[in-house]
């Protein structure tokens, strides 16, 4: 009988396979470092070359192979192939890499990855569930090879990264972000599913491609979108009854609404929204610990007042509740600016529901740099999706009004930042406080090298899964969240802050996640929301959870 090199643990499941079958498991499979007694014994031998190799030479070859390809989308693909072919090589691969790995598997490569996902499609990961399987999600659901499902990323395609609705080609976006809890929380590979709904696509453009994958019609939407997300969830409370629900990438028309419908159904939350917003927050926090400010005295300027935006100010808004600032005071220090200008009272009948708690009694002002000048803000935020918004005079105008100006360019992919690291450094005279969604290079400016922060969830969605897995949670709250960003505010140390990084270096992000995962399930304990007895040795436990890429011999 097999079993999983460590971690939490799937069931073994069906007796191992032999020969090519097992070759052809990319759970199971090894290759060339199958041992001459496992190759004896389980039918292997003459399938591979005489050499045995050990895990470490697999992935320096990996790595030298990977190395010799120009371009980033090129990579992915062959390390797509790789994570088919030998999870635990391609999981020892990223893991011992992350800096260089994270942004192949995810942003900003992800994003031109999904663009072109109906090209590079080889083989299919994941569960596909479309619109004309309602009244059997169940049924599909359950033709998934593994029974313990414990982590589900799911989308619709509607808003992917910040390049809109790009239909059944999200899927790449759930496929990246369970490759991230693995590599940076050390879920267990068979534990997770990524699932894309497939309601159709308003993108006309993608329709009318005939290598299109998904289904060839408008969305549907309103009350059949709606049963058949119900539905969804009722499948897999039934399937798969302990899995946690990430959703993510839904448009925001329906994104703040799932997770108000089904958060106290299912466990599940939402990562453009709540994740960001700790991401967010734990900057803001560590930018403070540079400029010496106030949580309370900070003025937050939005650009972008949807998922991402509103979410963060709710975090904020939260985190200063807990201060004692009343809540009308906190929220007064959020300002929004959408596609249609400053949010305000006067706009109220066509607002939708999650910008009216931020619609304030202002005249109506279009453009951003006169909300800069009425508004004055220490912290200016990007979560538009558009690129090149914070232009020269804006980010001079935020460096005349603050010593160090909070600057987060947090839209994704690269291509959407709202600057780039070396605009933010140059047109602030290396003062601002910056960090983006999707990576930059490091800045040298006025002599000294400075090295951007990434403000993205990846720093906090695989603590908090993990966390939540681990406590058996029958709920993600809210007060989670503002936790993981303490918790991650708390890791920055004082040689990141002296580069002019408010996060952690991404190598570090296991350590981030273990230590979210601890505060996070701890809470869980706590405040009676989880299913089980809490551990005797909570970081123990967490600790030898997490799955660690390496060959456990099979006889
Ligand atoms: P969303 O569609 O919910 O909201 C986008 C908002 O931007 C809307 O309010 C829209 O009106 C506004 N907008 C669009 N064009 C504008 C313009 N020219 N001027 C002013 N406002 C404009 O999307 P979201 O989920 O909030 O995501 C927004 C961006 O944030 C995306 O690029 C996404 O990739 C990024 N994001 C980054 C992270 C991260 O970890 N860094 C996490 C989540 C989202």
């Amino acid at each position: 009988m097999h079993s999983w090199s460590s971690g939490l643990s799937p069931h073994p499941g069906p007796a191992l396979p032999r020969g090519q079958a097992l070759l052809n498991d990319p759970l199971l499979n090894k290759g060339t470092a199958f041992t001459e007694i496992e190759r004896d014994a389980l039918g292997l031998r003459g399938l591979l070359p005489a050499r045995v190799f050990t895990l470490a030479e697999q992935a320096a070859r990996v790595l030298e192979n990977l190395r010799k390809i120009k371009e980033p989308l090129d990579r992915y693909v062959f390390l797509t192939n790789l994570q088919n072919r030998n999870e635990t090589l391609f999981y020892k691969v990223i893991t011992d890499h992350l800096e260089e790995m994270v942004p192949l598997i995810y942003t900003p490569t992800v994003g031109q990855a999904c663009l072109q996902f109906g090209v590079i499609f080889r083989r299919p990961r994941g569960l596909y569930v479309s619109i004309h399987d309602r009244g059997r999600v169940a049924e599909v659901l359950a033709h998934w090879p593994f029974n313990d499902i414990r982590m589900i990323v799911v989308t619709d395609g509607e808003r992917i990264l910040g390049l809109g609705d790009l239909g059944a080609l999200g899927m790449g976006i759930p496929i990246g972000k369970l490759s991230l809890y693995t590599a940076c929380a050390g879920v267990h590979p068979a534990y997770t599913l990524p699932v894309m709904l497939d309601v159709g696509t308003n993108n006309a453009t993608l329709r009318e491609d005939p290598f299109y994958i998904g289904l060839r019609q408008p969305r549907c939407t309103g009350a059949e979108y709606d049963a058949f997300v119900d539905e969804f969830v009722d499948a897999v409370r039934h399937v798969f009854p302990r899995a946690l629900l990430q959703w993510e990438d839904f448009g925001n028309t329906h994104a703040f609404h799932l997770l108000q419908r089904h958060r106290q159904r299912i466990c599940s939350f939402n990562d453009d929204i709540q994740g960001t917003a700790a991401v967010a927050l734990a900057g803001l926090i560590g930018a403070l610990r540079i400029t010496g400010g106030a949580l309370r005295d900070q003025r937050l300027l939005f650009l972008g007042a949807g998922e991402a935006g509103t979410g963060i100010a709710d975090l904020f808004v939260a985190a200063l509740r807990d201060e004692g600032v009343p809540e009308h005071e906190a929220r007064a220090r959020c300002w929004f600016i959408d596609s249609h200008g400053l949010v305000v009272r006067s706009r109220l009948a066509g607002l939708a529901p999650h910008k009216v708690p931020y619609a304030h009694d202002l005249p109506a002002v279009p453009r951003l740099d006169e909300a800069l000048e009425a508004f004055q803000p220490t912290a200016l935020i990007g979560v538009s999706g558009t690129a090149q918004a914070f232009t020269q005079p804006i980010l001079a105008r935020m460096s005349a009004l603050n010593r160090r100006p909070i600057i987060f360019a947090l839209s994704n992919p690269t291509s959407k930042a709202e600057c780039t690291a070396e605009q933010a450094y140059g047109w602030s005279e290396g003062r601002a406080i910056f960090a983006s969604g999707s990576p930059f290079a490091p800045v040298t400016c006025h002599g000294q090298t400075i090295t951007p922060g990434q403000g993205n969830n990846v720093y906090i969605f695989p603590g908090i899964g993990l966390g939540a897995l681990i406590s058996d949670a029958r709920e993600v709250s809210d007060a989670m969240f503002l936790i993981a960003a303490r918790t991650l505010a708390h890791l920055v140390t004082p040689a990141d802050l002296s580069q002019g990084r408010v996060y952690p270096a991404l190598s570090q992000i296991r350590e981030v996640s273990r230590e979210i995962a601890i505060a996070v399930a701890a809470e869980a304990y706590d405040k009676g929301l989880s299913r089980s007895m809490p551990p005797t040795d909570l970081r123990t436990a967490v600790q030898e959870s997490m799955f660690e890429p390496q060959y456990v011999p099979y006889v």
